[in-house]
């Protein structure tokens, strides 16, 4: 599932898509450049509709509804295109709201309806024109962005210029570094730094998260192998962060069970975080990968625990581990005695059940004496570590044993 937005070049006076062709399986947004749209009518008779600039869509009308090209497009000026496989563009569709689906395809539907009676009756100079109405759409959902970054983000993943860190997660007791979090960061060439909470909603949008996540885990298992190798067997854990789409990935488990072999862990090493959000989005199927992950041995986490206005009858529903209570409630619970009440509910009822808690988000020293008075488990916060890399790891490991 490797998403296939990919640049290409058209040199003016190429054409770029053709009238009539009937295996459409592209379409492309206009990064640079200028291109013409033609109309090819009886007797060798070309009208031309207009032209379109950067922002604007080409040749999406196809992608849709699978009928052959309306039109010709050629390009005016040298043109950078990103290019929409059929295949990429089927799956975004297949991932969005099915009501949303059907609205794509009824208007998609009435667009053409409306083309047709417009070249039938002649263009009103009223309505805005079809690239005016386009390119205000494309511009409003960041989509171009969306699509550069996401470019980007795979260049960068190719080569290697990703980076993981690690937040420690102490024992609140003893302060003993337990394990530690798996974050990923991109330091973009131009733009410098870009927080994960920006271009992981991308990735999942473009499909790159599942080859994310797969070099995630397996550069975590490395550097937890190297922690246990250099502190002869500690029982550390690392623990990864999932998304909603790792789970429709078939090769799930085989990657997972790879890099745990490679890197010569145990499954009970490896924690999966999966947010509460994500557990509602997709409940059957989480349930069951997670089922599977658990029997390896495996550990499961709830991530954001608190946040995502859910039942609690689903925590008997899934096979959970442990929960993290997210930083919102860590971070009133100084003032706010609701917010108190509420991490403390959270405790009793994880040990209830045979659960572990960590508190995420820890800054002070009185969040952190007052969690270990209420019995929280385990905590993770600036107080603590920032995320760092591996080697910076494991100098603060060698500091504290
Ligand atoms: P998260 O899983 O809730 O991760 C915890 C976030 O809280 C991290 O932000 C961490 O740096 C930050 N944090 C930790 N302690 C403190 C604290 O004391 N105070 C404050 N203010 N923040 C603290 P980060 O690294 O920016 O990551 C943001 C989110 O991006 C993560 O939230 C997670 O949802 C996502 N993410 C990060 N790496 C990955 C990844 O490899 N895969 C996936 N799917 N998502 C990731
Ligand atoms: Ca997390
Ligand atoms: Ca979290």
């Amino acid at each position: 599932m490797t998403p296939s937005i990919d640049k290409k070049e058209f040199k003016a006076g190429k054409i770029i898509l053709k009238q009539g062709d009937e295996d459409a399986n592209n379409a492309y947004i206009i990064e640079s450049g200028l291109v013409e749209i033609l109309i090819e009518k009886e007797n060798n008779l070309v009208q031309r509709l207009g032209t379109r600039g950067p922002g604007t869509i080409i040749g999406e009308m196809a992608l849709v509804d699978n009928k052959p090209r309306t039109a010709t497009i050629k390009a005016v000026e040298d043109s950078i295109l990103l290019e929409i496989t059929k295949s990429d563009f089927e799956r975004r569709l297949e991932n969005s709201d099915p009501v949303i689906q059907m609205i794509t395809k009824v208007i998609l539907a009435r667009y053409r309806d409306m083309i047709a009676r417009a070249q039938i009756f002649g263009n009103s100079n009223t309505i805005p024109t079809p690239e005016e109405l386009e390119k205000g759409l494309v511009e409003n959902t960041n989509a171009v962005e969306n699509i550069k970054t996401s470019n980007e983000l795979k260049f960068a993943l190719d080569n290697d210029d990703l980076e993981l860190h690690y937040q420690p997660i102490i024992d609140l007791k003893t302060k003993d570094i337990k394990g530690f979090e798996a974050l990923i960061r991109w330091n973009h060439p131009e733009k410098g730094y870009i927080s994960p909470e920006i271009f992981i909603p991308i990735a999942e949008d473009s499909g790159l998260i599942v080859e994310i996540s797969r070099w995630v885990v397996l550069k975590a298992c490395q550097t937890l192998a190297n922690v246990k190798s250099e502190f002869n067997n500690t029982d550390m854990f690392v623990s990864v962060n999932f998304s909603a789409s790792d789970f429709s990935d078939p090769n799930f488990l085989s990657y997972i069970s790879h890099a745990l072999n490679d890197t010569g862990l145990n499954a009970k090493d490896l924690h999966l975080e999966i947010t509460e959000r994500l557990l509602m989005s997709h409940p059957g199927n989480a349930r069951d990968t997670l089922e599977k992950c658990r029997n390896k041995g495996m550990v499961v986490s709830i991530d954001d625990f608190g946040t995502g206005y859910s039942s609690l009858s689903y925590l008997h529903y899934f096979p959970i581990d442990i929960l993290k209570i997210d930083r919102s409630f860590i971070n009133n619970m100084t003032e706010d005695k609701g917010a108190l009440e509420l991490v403390k509910s959270i405790i009793s009822l994880s040990h209830n059940m045979e659960m572990k808690v960590i508190a995420e988000g820890i800054e002070t020293e009185e969040q952190s004496s007052l969690l270990e008075g209420i019995n929280c488990d385990q905590a993770q916060g600036y107080l603590y570590a920032k995320p760092m890399a591996e080697e910076a790891l494991i100098t603060l490991i060698h500091e504290k044993t």
